[in-house]
């Protein structure tokens, strides 16, 4: 085929870059008028030299730490070119993250569809639908990824794709990512520099973002990242065998995955622990006592990351401060975790675990909480 001369094409417009050009505006409006979230220093005790932080994410405006990750998605695809207007949205996701992106999906204008297992809470349920967004249901944990895919294709949309895209979405050197906000919030503390920070995951962005800016910063802070049964981030971090999967799907919603996903960063974490669900559900428990306001399961994973590190650091006469976040508010458990029934109907016994998470907080003895965690095993 003869090539076109080039005066034979005309230019084109520059197609859609007015859409994107408000779209973007109506997105860092939204950041415009939000607070940055608390760190709150709890006070336990039993805690000799080591103090608490916990950056509070559920106090966005759709109650968790997905709504930077929402807005950082939905920014990348616009940015990329991807997101036009008309663009239908299309997450697969346990149900926090498509709340946020319902959110923003009903800002800019745009249909979202969310692709959730059909267990996924209630109230997440309602969040979503209350932003206009469609729900589409799957049995299990490891089919929402082909679903959709299918999804996307049939709508000719975009693939937001969290537990691909959460690492690279995010601004790792900045931009008041909650990495670079927690450090400037730590400041003028009495231990600016944590010695530890602790964090679950679920698409393993929040501890790859945080991982990388203590290398960015030439921080000494350590990362330790918080898994739960039904997971295999834990085993592909020990084995660095990334493909790694498991058949049933976490009960701590929000994280815990059936795949090592690709958001997931082995490289920026020092260290990791898998917590026994009951004893996530009973930090969740002791902490919301603690605290007067109840917090979300991963929550707890993340406050028994806290006092198992804690407990070793007092062991070895060391000080120092430990921060992690309250990832989302208990409010969308209330049928669940927070339910006596429902936790006897799954056999949870958060008992021994309560028991012995208040004596280490009141005493600092670690003894029964270690003698726990070893019987677990
Ligand atoms: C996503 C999520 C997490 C984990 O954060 P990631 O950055 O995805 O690893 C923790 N808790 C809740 C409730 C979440 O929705």
């Amino acid at each position: 085929m003869k090539p076109l001369s080039p005066e034979c094409l005309p230019l084109p417009d520059c197609a859609e870059r007015a859409w994107a050009r408000d779209a973007v505006n109506l997105l860092q409006g939204d950041a415009r008028r939000s607070a940055d979230t608390h760190l709150i220093n709890p006070v336990f005790p039993g805690l000799s030299g080591i103090s608490f932080y916990l950056k509070d994410e559920s106090t966005h405006p759709t109650g968790s730490l997905k709504h930077r990750l929402a807005r950082s998605l939905v920014l990348y695809g616009i940015c990329n070119g991807l997101i036009r207007q008309g663009t239908t949205l299309v997450e697969a996701s346990s149900g926090s993250t498509a709340v946020s992106e319902a959110y923003f999906a009903h800002l800019l204008d745009l249909p979202f569809v969310a692709v959730m297992t059909k267990d996924t809470s209630r109230q997440k349920i309602a969040e979503i639908e209350r932003f206009g967004g469609k729900c589409h249901f799957v049995d299990r944990a490891c089919e929402i990824y082909d679903a959709a895919r299918q999804i996307t294709e049939e709508t000719n949309g975009h693939y937001l794709n969290q537990f691909t895209y959460a690492e690279r979405a995010t601004d790792w050197r900045g931009n008041n990512n909650i990495a670079e906000s927690i450090f400037s919030q730590m400041e003028l503390e009495v231990h600016p520099v944590p010695e530890w920070v602790v964090m679950c995951a679920g698409t393993g962005g929040t501890s790859a973002t945080i991982g990388r800016y203590l290398r960015y910063r030439g921080l000494p802070t350590r990362l330790c990242v918080v898994d739960v049964e039904h997971s295999v981030f834990y085993d592909g971090y020990r084995t660095g065998d990334r493909n790694k999967t498991c058949e049933k799907g976490s009960r701590i919603e929000g994280i815990g995955r059936p795949r090592v996903e690709p958001s997931f960063l082995p490289s920026v974490i020092d260290h990791m622990i898998k917590i026994p669900d009951a004893a996530s559900l009973a930090a969740m428990h002791v902490l919301s006592e603690r605290i007067f306001r109840r917090v979300g399961g991963s929550t707890g994973t993340n406050f028994f990351g806290l006092c198992w590190v804690a407990g070793q650091m007092m062991r070895e006469n060391r000080e120092g401060s430990l921060v992690s976040v309250i990832c989302d508010s208990g409010a969308r458990y209330e049928d669940t975790y927070y339910n006596a029934k429902w936790l006897e109907e799954n056999k949870f016994d958060i008992e021994p675990y309560r028991e012995a998470l208040n004596i280490f907080l009141d005493t600092g003895d670690f003894t029964l909480l270690e003698a726990l965690v070893r019987a677990s095993k």
